[in-house]
């Protein structure tokens, strides 16, 4: 990472969820995010990828505060977000907004376009009516829909369509940051190399970050600066994309690059193919969580769950045994 100061600090976060206990039975908790730091600096791109319910989605959620952290903290700007509840921190708020996976879902159908990008900035008192009105038609502009869109409503919208709304929507208030969950798992193909560059160009003109996060690994090789791969709740590796990409060094994420033809070309010889099943995350196995499925797996990965190292942007791997 860049040497100035960090706009996000994600320290030691854990979210549980409480699933209750059947009759006379132990309570259960469900750990599904574990011990996650990371710093993502300003106008940088930290993709966070993994299989499906690994916990990447609760771990942006509960950045910006819609679930309730277990443990750890999070700091931007140097604002604590995690203890109380001040004027700051509530500036802090509107600089981190979120774009949510599935744009037919997150629009309100019954609100015009106009309302939908005009809500954060009521919410956040930004500017009078007039203001907001003007400022709602610049972004529209700016995500490529055309001014009359303000006067329709979502349903009238393709899925890519609705998608430029939501980011006009969470452009509204000037974040610094933006949370992108899975932003592109519900559009075609065709659509998402529309959105994701529509991202990449609202990044470079306006000097956002993001903390993206998706599965599609053609994606995150197509937008990010740095990776941090998750497994069962814990980031196994991290680093500058073209390192985790090209030399990957956690026996997961070289299984994970394998999987994609175009990103993992002759990497399947040397490298890992994913087998067996994901470990219920209310039993996980003792040790490196990723031993039953790992190929290079030796005694000491069934005792010892190892570590990532302390990285401060550079390459690192949770393993006992990392390339
Ligand atoms: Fe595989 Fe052991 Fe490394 Fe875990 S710690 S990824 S089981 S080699």
């Amino acid at each position: 990472m860049t040497a100035q100061s960090p706009l996000l600090c994600v320290r030691d976060l854990s979210v549980s969820f409480d699933l209750g206990s059947a009759w006379f039975g132990p309570k259960k908790e469900l750990k599904a995010v574990n011990g996650i730091s990371f710093d993502v600096a300003p106008g940088e791109t930290l993709a966070l990828v993994g299989e499906s319910g690994c916990g990447k989605t609760t771990l942006g959620r509960a950045i910006v505060g819609l679930y309730p952290l277990a443990g750890g903290s999070v700091t931007f700007k140097g604002i604590d977000l995690t203890k109380g509840a001040n004027e700051s921190q509530r500036l802090a708020r509107r600089a981190i907004q979120m774009i949510f996976q599935d744009p037919y879902g997150s629009l309100n159908p019954r609100m015009s376009v106009a309302k939908v990008i005009e809500e954060p900035l009521e919410i956040h008192r930004l500017g009078n009516k007039t203001v907001r009105r003007e400022r709602c038609a610049e972004l529209i502009g700016q995500v490529g829909l055309p001014v009359d869109a303000l006067n329709r409503y979502p349903h009238q919208f393709s899925g890519g369509q609705r998608q430029r709304i939501a980011i006009a929507r969470a452009l509204g208030p000037e974040p610094d940051l933006i949370i992108a969950d899975e932003p592109l798992s519900a559009l075609d193909v065709s659509i998402q190399s529309q959105i994701l560059n529509l991202m990449t160009g609202l990044k470079e003109q306006r000097g956002l970050a993001y903390l993206f996060i998706s599965h599609d690994l053609a994606a995150v090789h197509h937008i990010a600066d740095r990776v941090a791969v998750m497994y069962l709740g814990r980031i196994v590796e991290i680093g500058p994309r073209d390192q985790v990409f090209g030399a990957p060094r956690h026996p997961y994420t070289q299984a994970l690059l394998a999987a994609v033809p175009k990103l993992g070309r002759g990497r399947r010889a040397r490298g890992t193919v994913l087998a067996g099943d994901v470990p219920s995350p209310l039993d996980l196995p003792k040790g490196c969580a990723f031993h039953p499925r790992c190929p290079k797996a030796q005694a000491i990965c069934q005792q010892t769950t190892p570590d990532l190292p302390p990285h401060g942007g550079e390459h690192a791997a949770a393993c006992h045994f990392p390339d």
